[in-house]
């Protein structure tokens, strides 16, 4: 774009670069006998057809070399889809074993409970037998002891009533022994196995877009753009979160491609950061061009606005530069912290989002 011919009102042309970075009024560069201003010139028609051939012949080349990405793996489609799509099988299946082997600890459980359960009854009738057992064998001694011969007829009777007596009474204590030994006290109530497994196991969930770029003003041209709020995602964060890097979708502010990058920073110390960095690139070298930028930098809280983790900053970035922003924002355990954390545990993902307002790009004078 820099390169693009502009022309003036005073017939002359120049090139995009020499009039686009300047603020306010300036001397006209070519004949210096008159000031202009960057958007008059830009607002002429024939300017506006030659800076929107020039967006539409850079944006045509951007397509060319993507589309060539794409054409380049269509004869594997379906192994590229393989592959997109090998993690969330992998976490299927590993979710089945875990799921097994709790139903699994969970059903033993459950089983040597009622073995204790059926012990302790056993115990119990064991004790039970222990007791009649002493019993009968009183009865016994006392059957064999017994004389009545040597007794009055009335004493006799009596006797033998009361022998009597105690004989069935005898007779039933063996009768509930043996029934001690018959039978079980219980029985096994089976019951039908019922279970959600869906509820157990888990389900699919629809993932959201990683990056998303949000801005008012689409119509624009790409020069005139200032604003925009970008959005990145990083799912999976649960494994990834001490070793990853990622980069959002970029947006055009004044001819620049600007987006967010994150990624883990270790320190010497072994605690480990997540680093946010707001960088840019373009088409064309922005050699000696100086950019000031206003950004806020937010770490999403899931669930509560309140608690968003916000840094601003201010800063000028030139040519040398690729990306300003910040190498320790919050530490990693913060993140993954209980209530307070920025780790949503539903979707296994936190959310990071950055609004930029791009000033016009400046000369540097030297
Ligand atoms: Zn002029």
């Amino acid at each position: 774009m820099d390169d693009t011919n502009i022309i003036l009102s005073c017939g002359f042309t120049s090139k995009f670069k020499d009039i686009a970075y300047n603020k306010a009024k300036f001397i006209c560069p070519v004949c210096q006998t008159h000031y202009i201003t960057a958007e008059e010139c830009f607002y002429m028609t024939r300017n506006k057809l030659v800076i929107l051939k020039r967006s539409v012949e850079l944006k045509k080349k951007d397509f060319l070399i993507d589309i060539k990405k794409i054409e380049a793996n269509n004869e594997n489609s379906k192994y590229y889809m393989d592959l997109c799509y090998k993690n969330l099988t992998n976490k299927i299946d590993i979710r089945r074993e875990e799921l097994k082997k709790e139903i699994n600890q969970k059903i033993d459980e459950h089983y040597f409970t009622l073995l204790e359960q059926v012990d302790s009854i056993k115990q119990e009738k064991l004790a039970e037998y222990e007791t009649m057992y002493e019993k009968t064998k009183s009865l016994k001694k006392e059957l064999e002891n017994c004389k009545i011969e040597d007794k009055n007829i009335i004493d006799q009777i009596d006797m033998n009533k009361n022998l009597k007596s105690k004989i069935e009474e005898g007779k039933k204590l063996l009768q509930s022994i043996e029934d001690l030994f018959k039978q079980p006290y219980y029985l096994f109530k089976e019951i039908y196995l019922v279970i959600d497994v869906k509820k157990y196991f888990g389900e699919l969930l629809f993932r959201e877009s990683e990056s998303e770029i949000y801005t008012d003003n689409l119509d624009d041209n790409d020069f005139n753009r200032d604003k925009a709020t970008i959005k990145l995602k990083i799912f999976n964060f649960k494994t990834v979160k001490e070793a990853f890097s990622k980069n959002s979708k970029k947006c055009t502010l004044r001819n620049i491609n600007w987006s967010i990058e994150a990624r883990s920073y270790k320190e010497k110390s072994g605690k480990i950061y997540l680093a946010i960095f707001l960088s840019y690139d373009s088409a064309e070298k922005l050699k000696e061009l100086a950019i000031q930028v206003e950004a806020t930098i937010c770490l999403l809280h899931p669930f509560n606005s309140n608690l968003d983790l916000i840094r601003k900053f201010d800063h000028i970035y030139y040519h040398d530069e690729k990306g300003w922003g910040y190498r320790n924002f919050v530490e990693i355990n913060e993140i993954m912290e209980n209530k307070l954390g920025y780790y949503d545990h539903e979707t296994d993902c936190i959310t990071i989002q950055a609004n930029l307002k791009v000033e016009i790009p400046q000369r540097i004078i030297r």
